[in-house]
């Protein structure tokens, strides 16, 4: 039968991990979320950071800008407000007049709590991480909650976006305790992608694409990991996986339930992160995911017993 594995539990337990650090450290990480214009679904969003934020004694503050603002003023309020805070992120998206690469540009690197700026993704690249995309890293923990070992494993990537596709592929090939996989990265100029898909071990399909990955392409002993968030014609939520997937591979993330959880509370990780990393508490990522993994490892099978 099809193990369907869900993010909540996964992100219930990195969040008790998160909130014993900030309490054990008696830290109070804080976060900027710059919000500008006004977007109803964004809005959703910063509401449950905030929200999130505050159960593991995170302080999470919107900072709400005028949708006329312009770039350079945007990048001077990002210079001022990140000094105040352990970490920043501004949401997507920005409104059409503001080049969003041209202003992750301008966070602090060592404030950049989504991991999106040059330096950061560069650090993982180089196999000493930072900040970690939120999605990636939540996919990494979430695998390992389950007790999916990546090492050795073949995992194909679909989709090379910065924020998803790029870093994720780089982060479960690195040579890192809980990573080590050999990753094929597919896009939209791959040719054949079914021949790759024959081997996979492991599929994240962060395609954008509704229902793209089909039935046809997989395997019964396949892995898959649905990036992919839509709303389908009854209005709920549905990946880029085709639901009759579910019922021949051997586990996957549902959508809604899956990877969407665990992008918030990675985020509030990062938090915990930039304050500890700021302070000397701990002075690198590598063995503070180490330490986390162990830590979702043993929880997930308290909870099996
Ligand atoms: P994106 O920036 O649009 O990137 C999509 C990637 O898929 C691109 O690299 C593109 O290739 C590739 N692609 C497009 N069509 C393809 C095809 N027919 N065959 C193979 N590859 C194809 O999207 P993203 O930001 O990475 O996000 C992907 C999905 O994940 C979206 O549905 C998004 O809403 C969702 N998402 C979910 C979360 C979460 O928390 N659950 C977080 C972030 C994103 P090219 O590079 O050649 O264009």
């Amino acid at each position: 039968m099809t193990q369907l594995l869900k993010g909540k539990p996964v992100a219930t337990a990195l969040k008790k991990w998160i909130r014993n650090r900030v309490e054990a450290e008696g830290a109070r990480p804080s976060l900027a979320i710059v919000m500008v214009g006004n977007n109803p679904a964004s809005e959703v969003y910063v509401n449950h950071k905030i929200r999130a934020a505050g159960e593991v004694g995170i302080k999470a503050e919107l900072v709400h800008l005028e949708e006329s603002i312009t770039r350079q003023q945007l990048v001077n309020e990002i210079r001022e407000i990140s000094k105040r805070f352990d970490g920043i992120i501004v949401q997507l998206p920005l409104p059409n007049h503001i080049n969003e690469d041209a202003i992750i540009q301008h966070i602090p690197p060592n404030k950049d709590v989504d991991g999106f700026t040059p330096e950061n993704l560069g650090l993982l690249a180089r196999s000493t991480p930072r900040f970690i995309s939120a999605t990636p890293l939540g996919i990494l923990f979430l695998l390992h909650y389950y007790g999916i070992s990546l090492t050795g494993k073949n995992v194909v990537v679909i989709g090379r976006s910065n924020i998803v596709g790029t870093p994720l592929a780089l982060l479960v090939s690195r040579r890192f305790p809980w990573a080590n996989a050999t990753v094929t990265m597919c896009h939209s100029r791959s040719r054949n992608i079914d021949e790759h898909l024959k081997n996979a071990d492991i599929v994240i399909v962060a395609v954008g694409k509704k229902h793209w990955l089909k039935p046809k392409m997989v395997t019964k002993n396949m892995i898959v990991v649905d990036v992919g968030i839509h709303v389908d014609d009854n209005g709920k939520l549905t990946g880029d996986v085709e639901p009759e997937v579910r019922q021949i591979v051997k586990a996957i993330t549902p959508v809604p339930g899956g990877v969407g959880p665990m992008t918030v509370a990675t985020l509030l990780f990062n938090v915990y992160l930039a304050n500890s990393l700021a302070k000397g508490i701990i002075t690198d990522a590598e063995s503070v995911i180490t330490e986390c993994i162990e830590f979702l490892r043993k929880e997930y099978q308290t909870k099996k017993k």
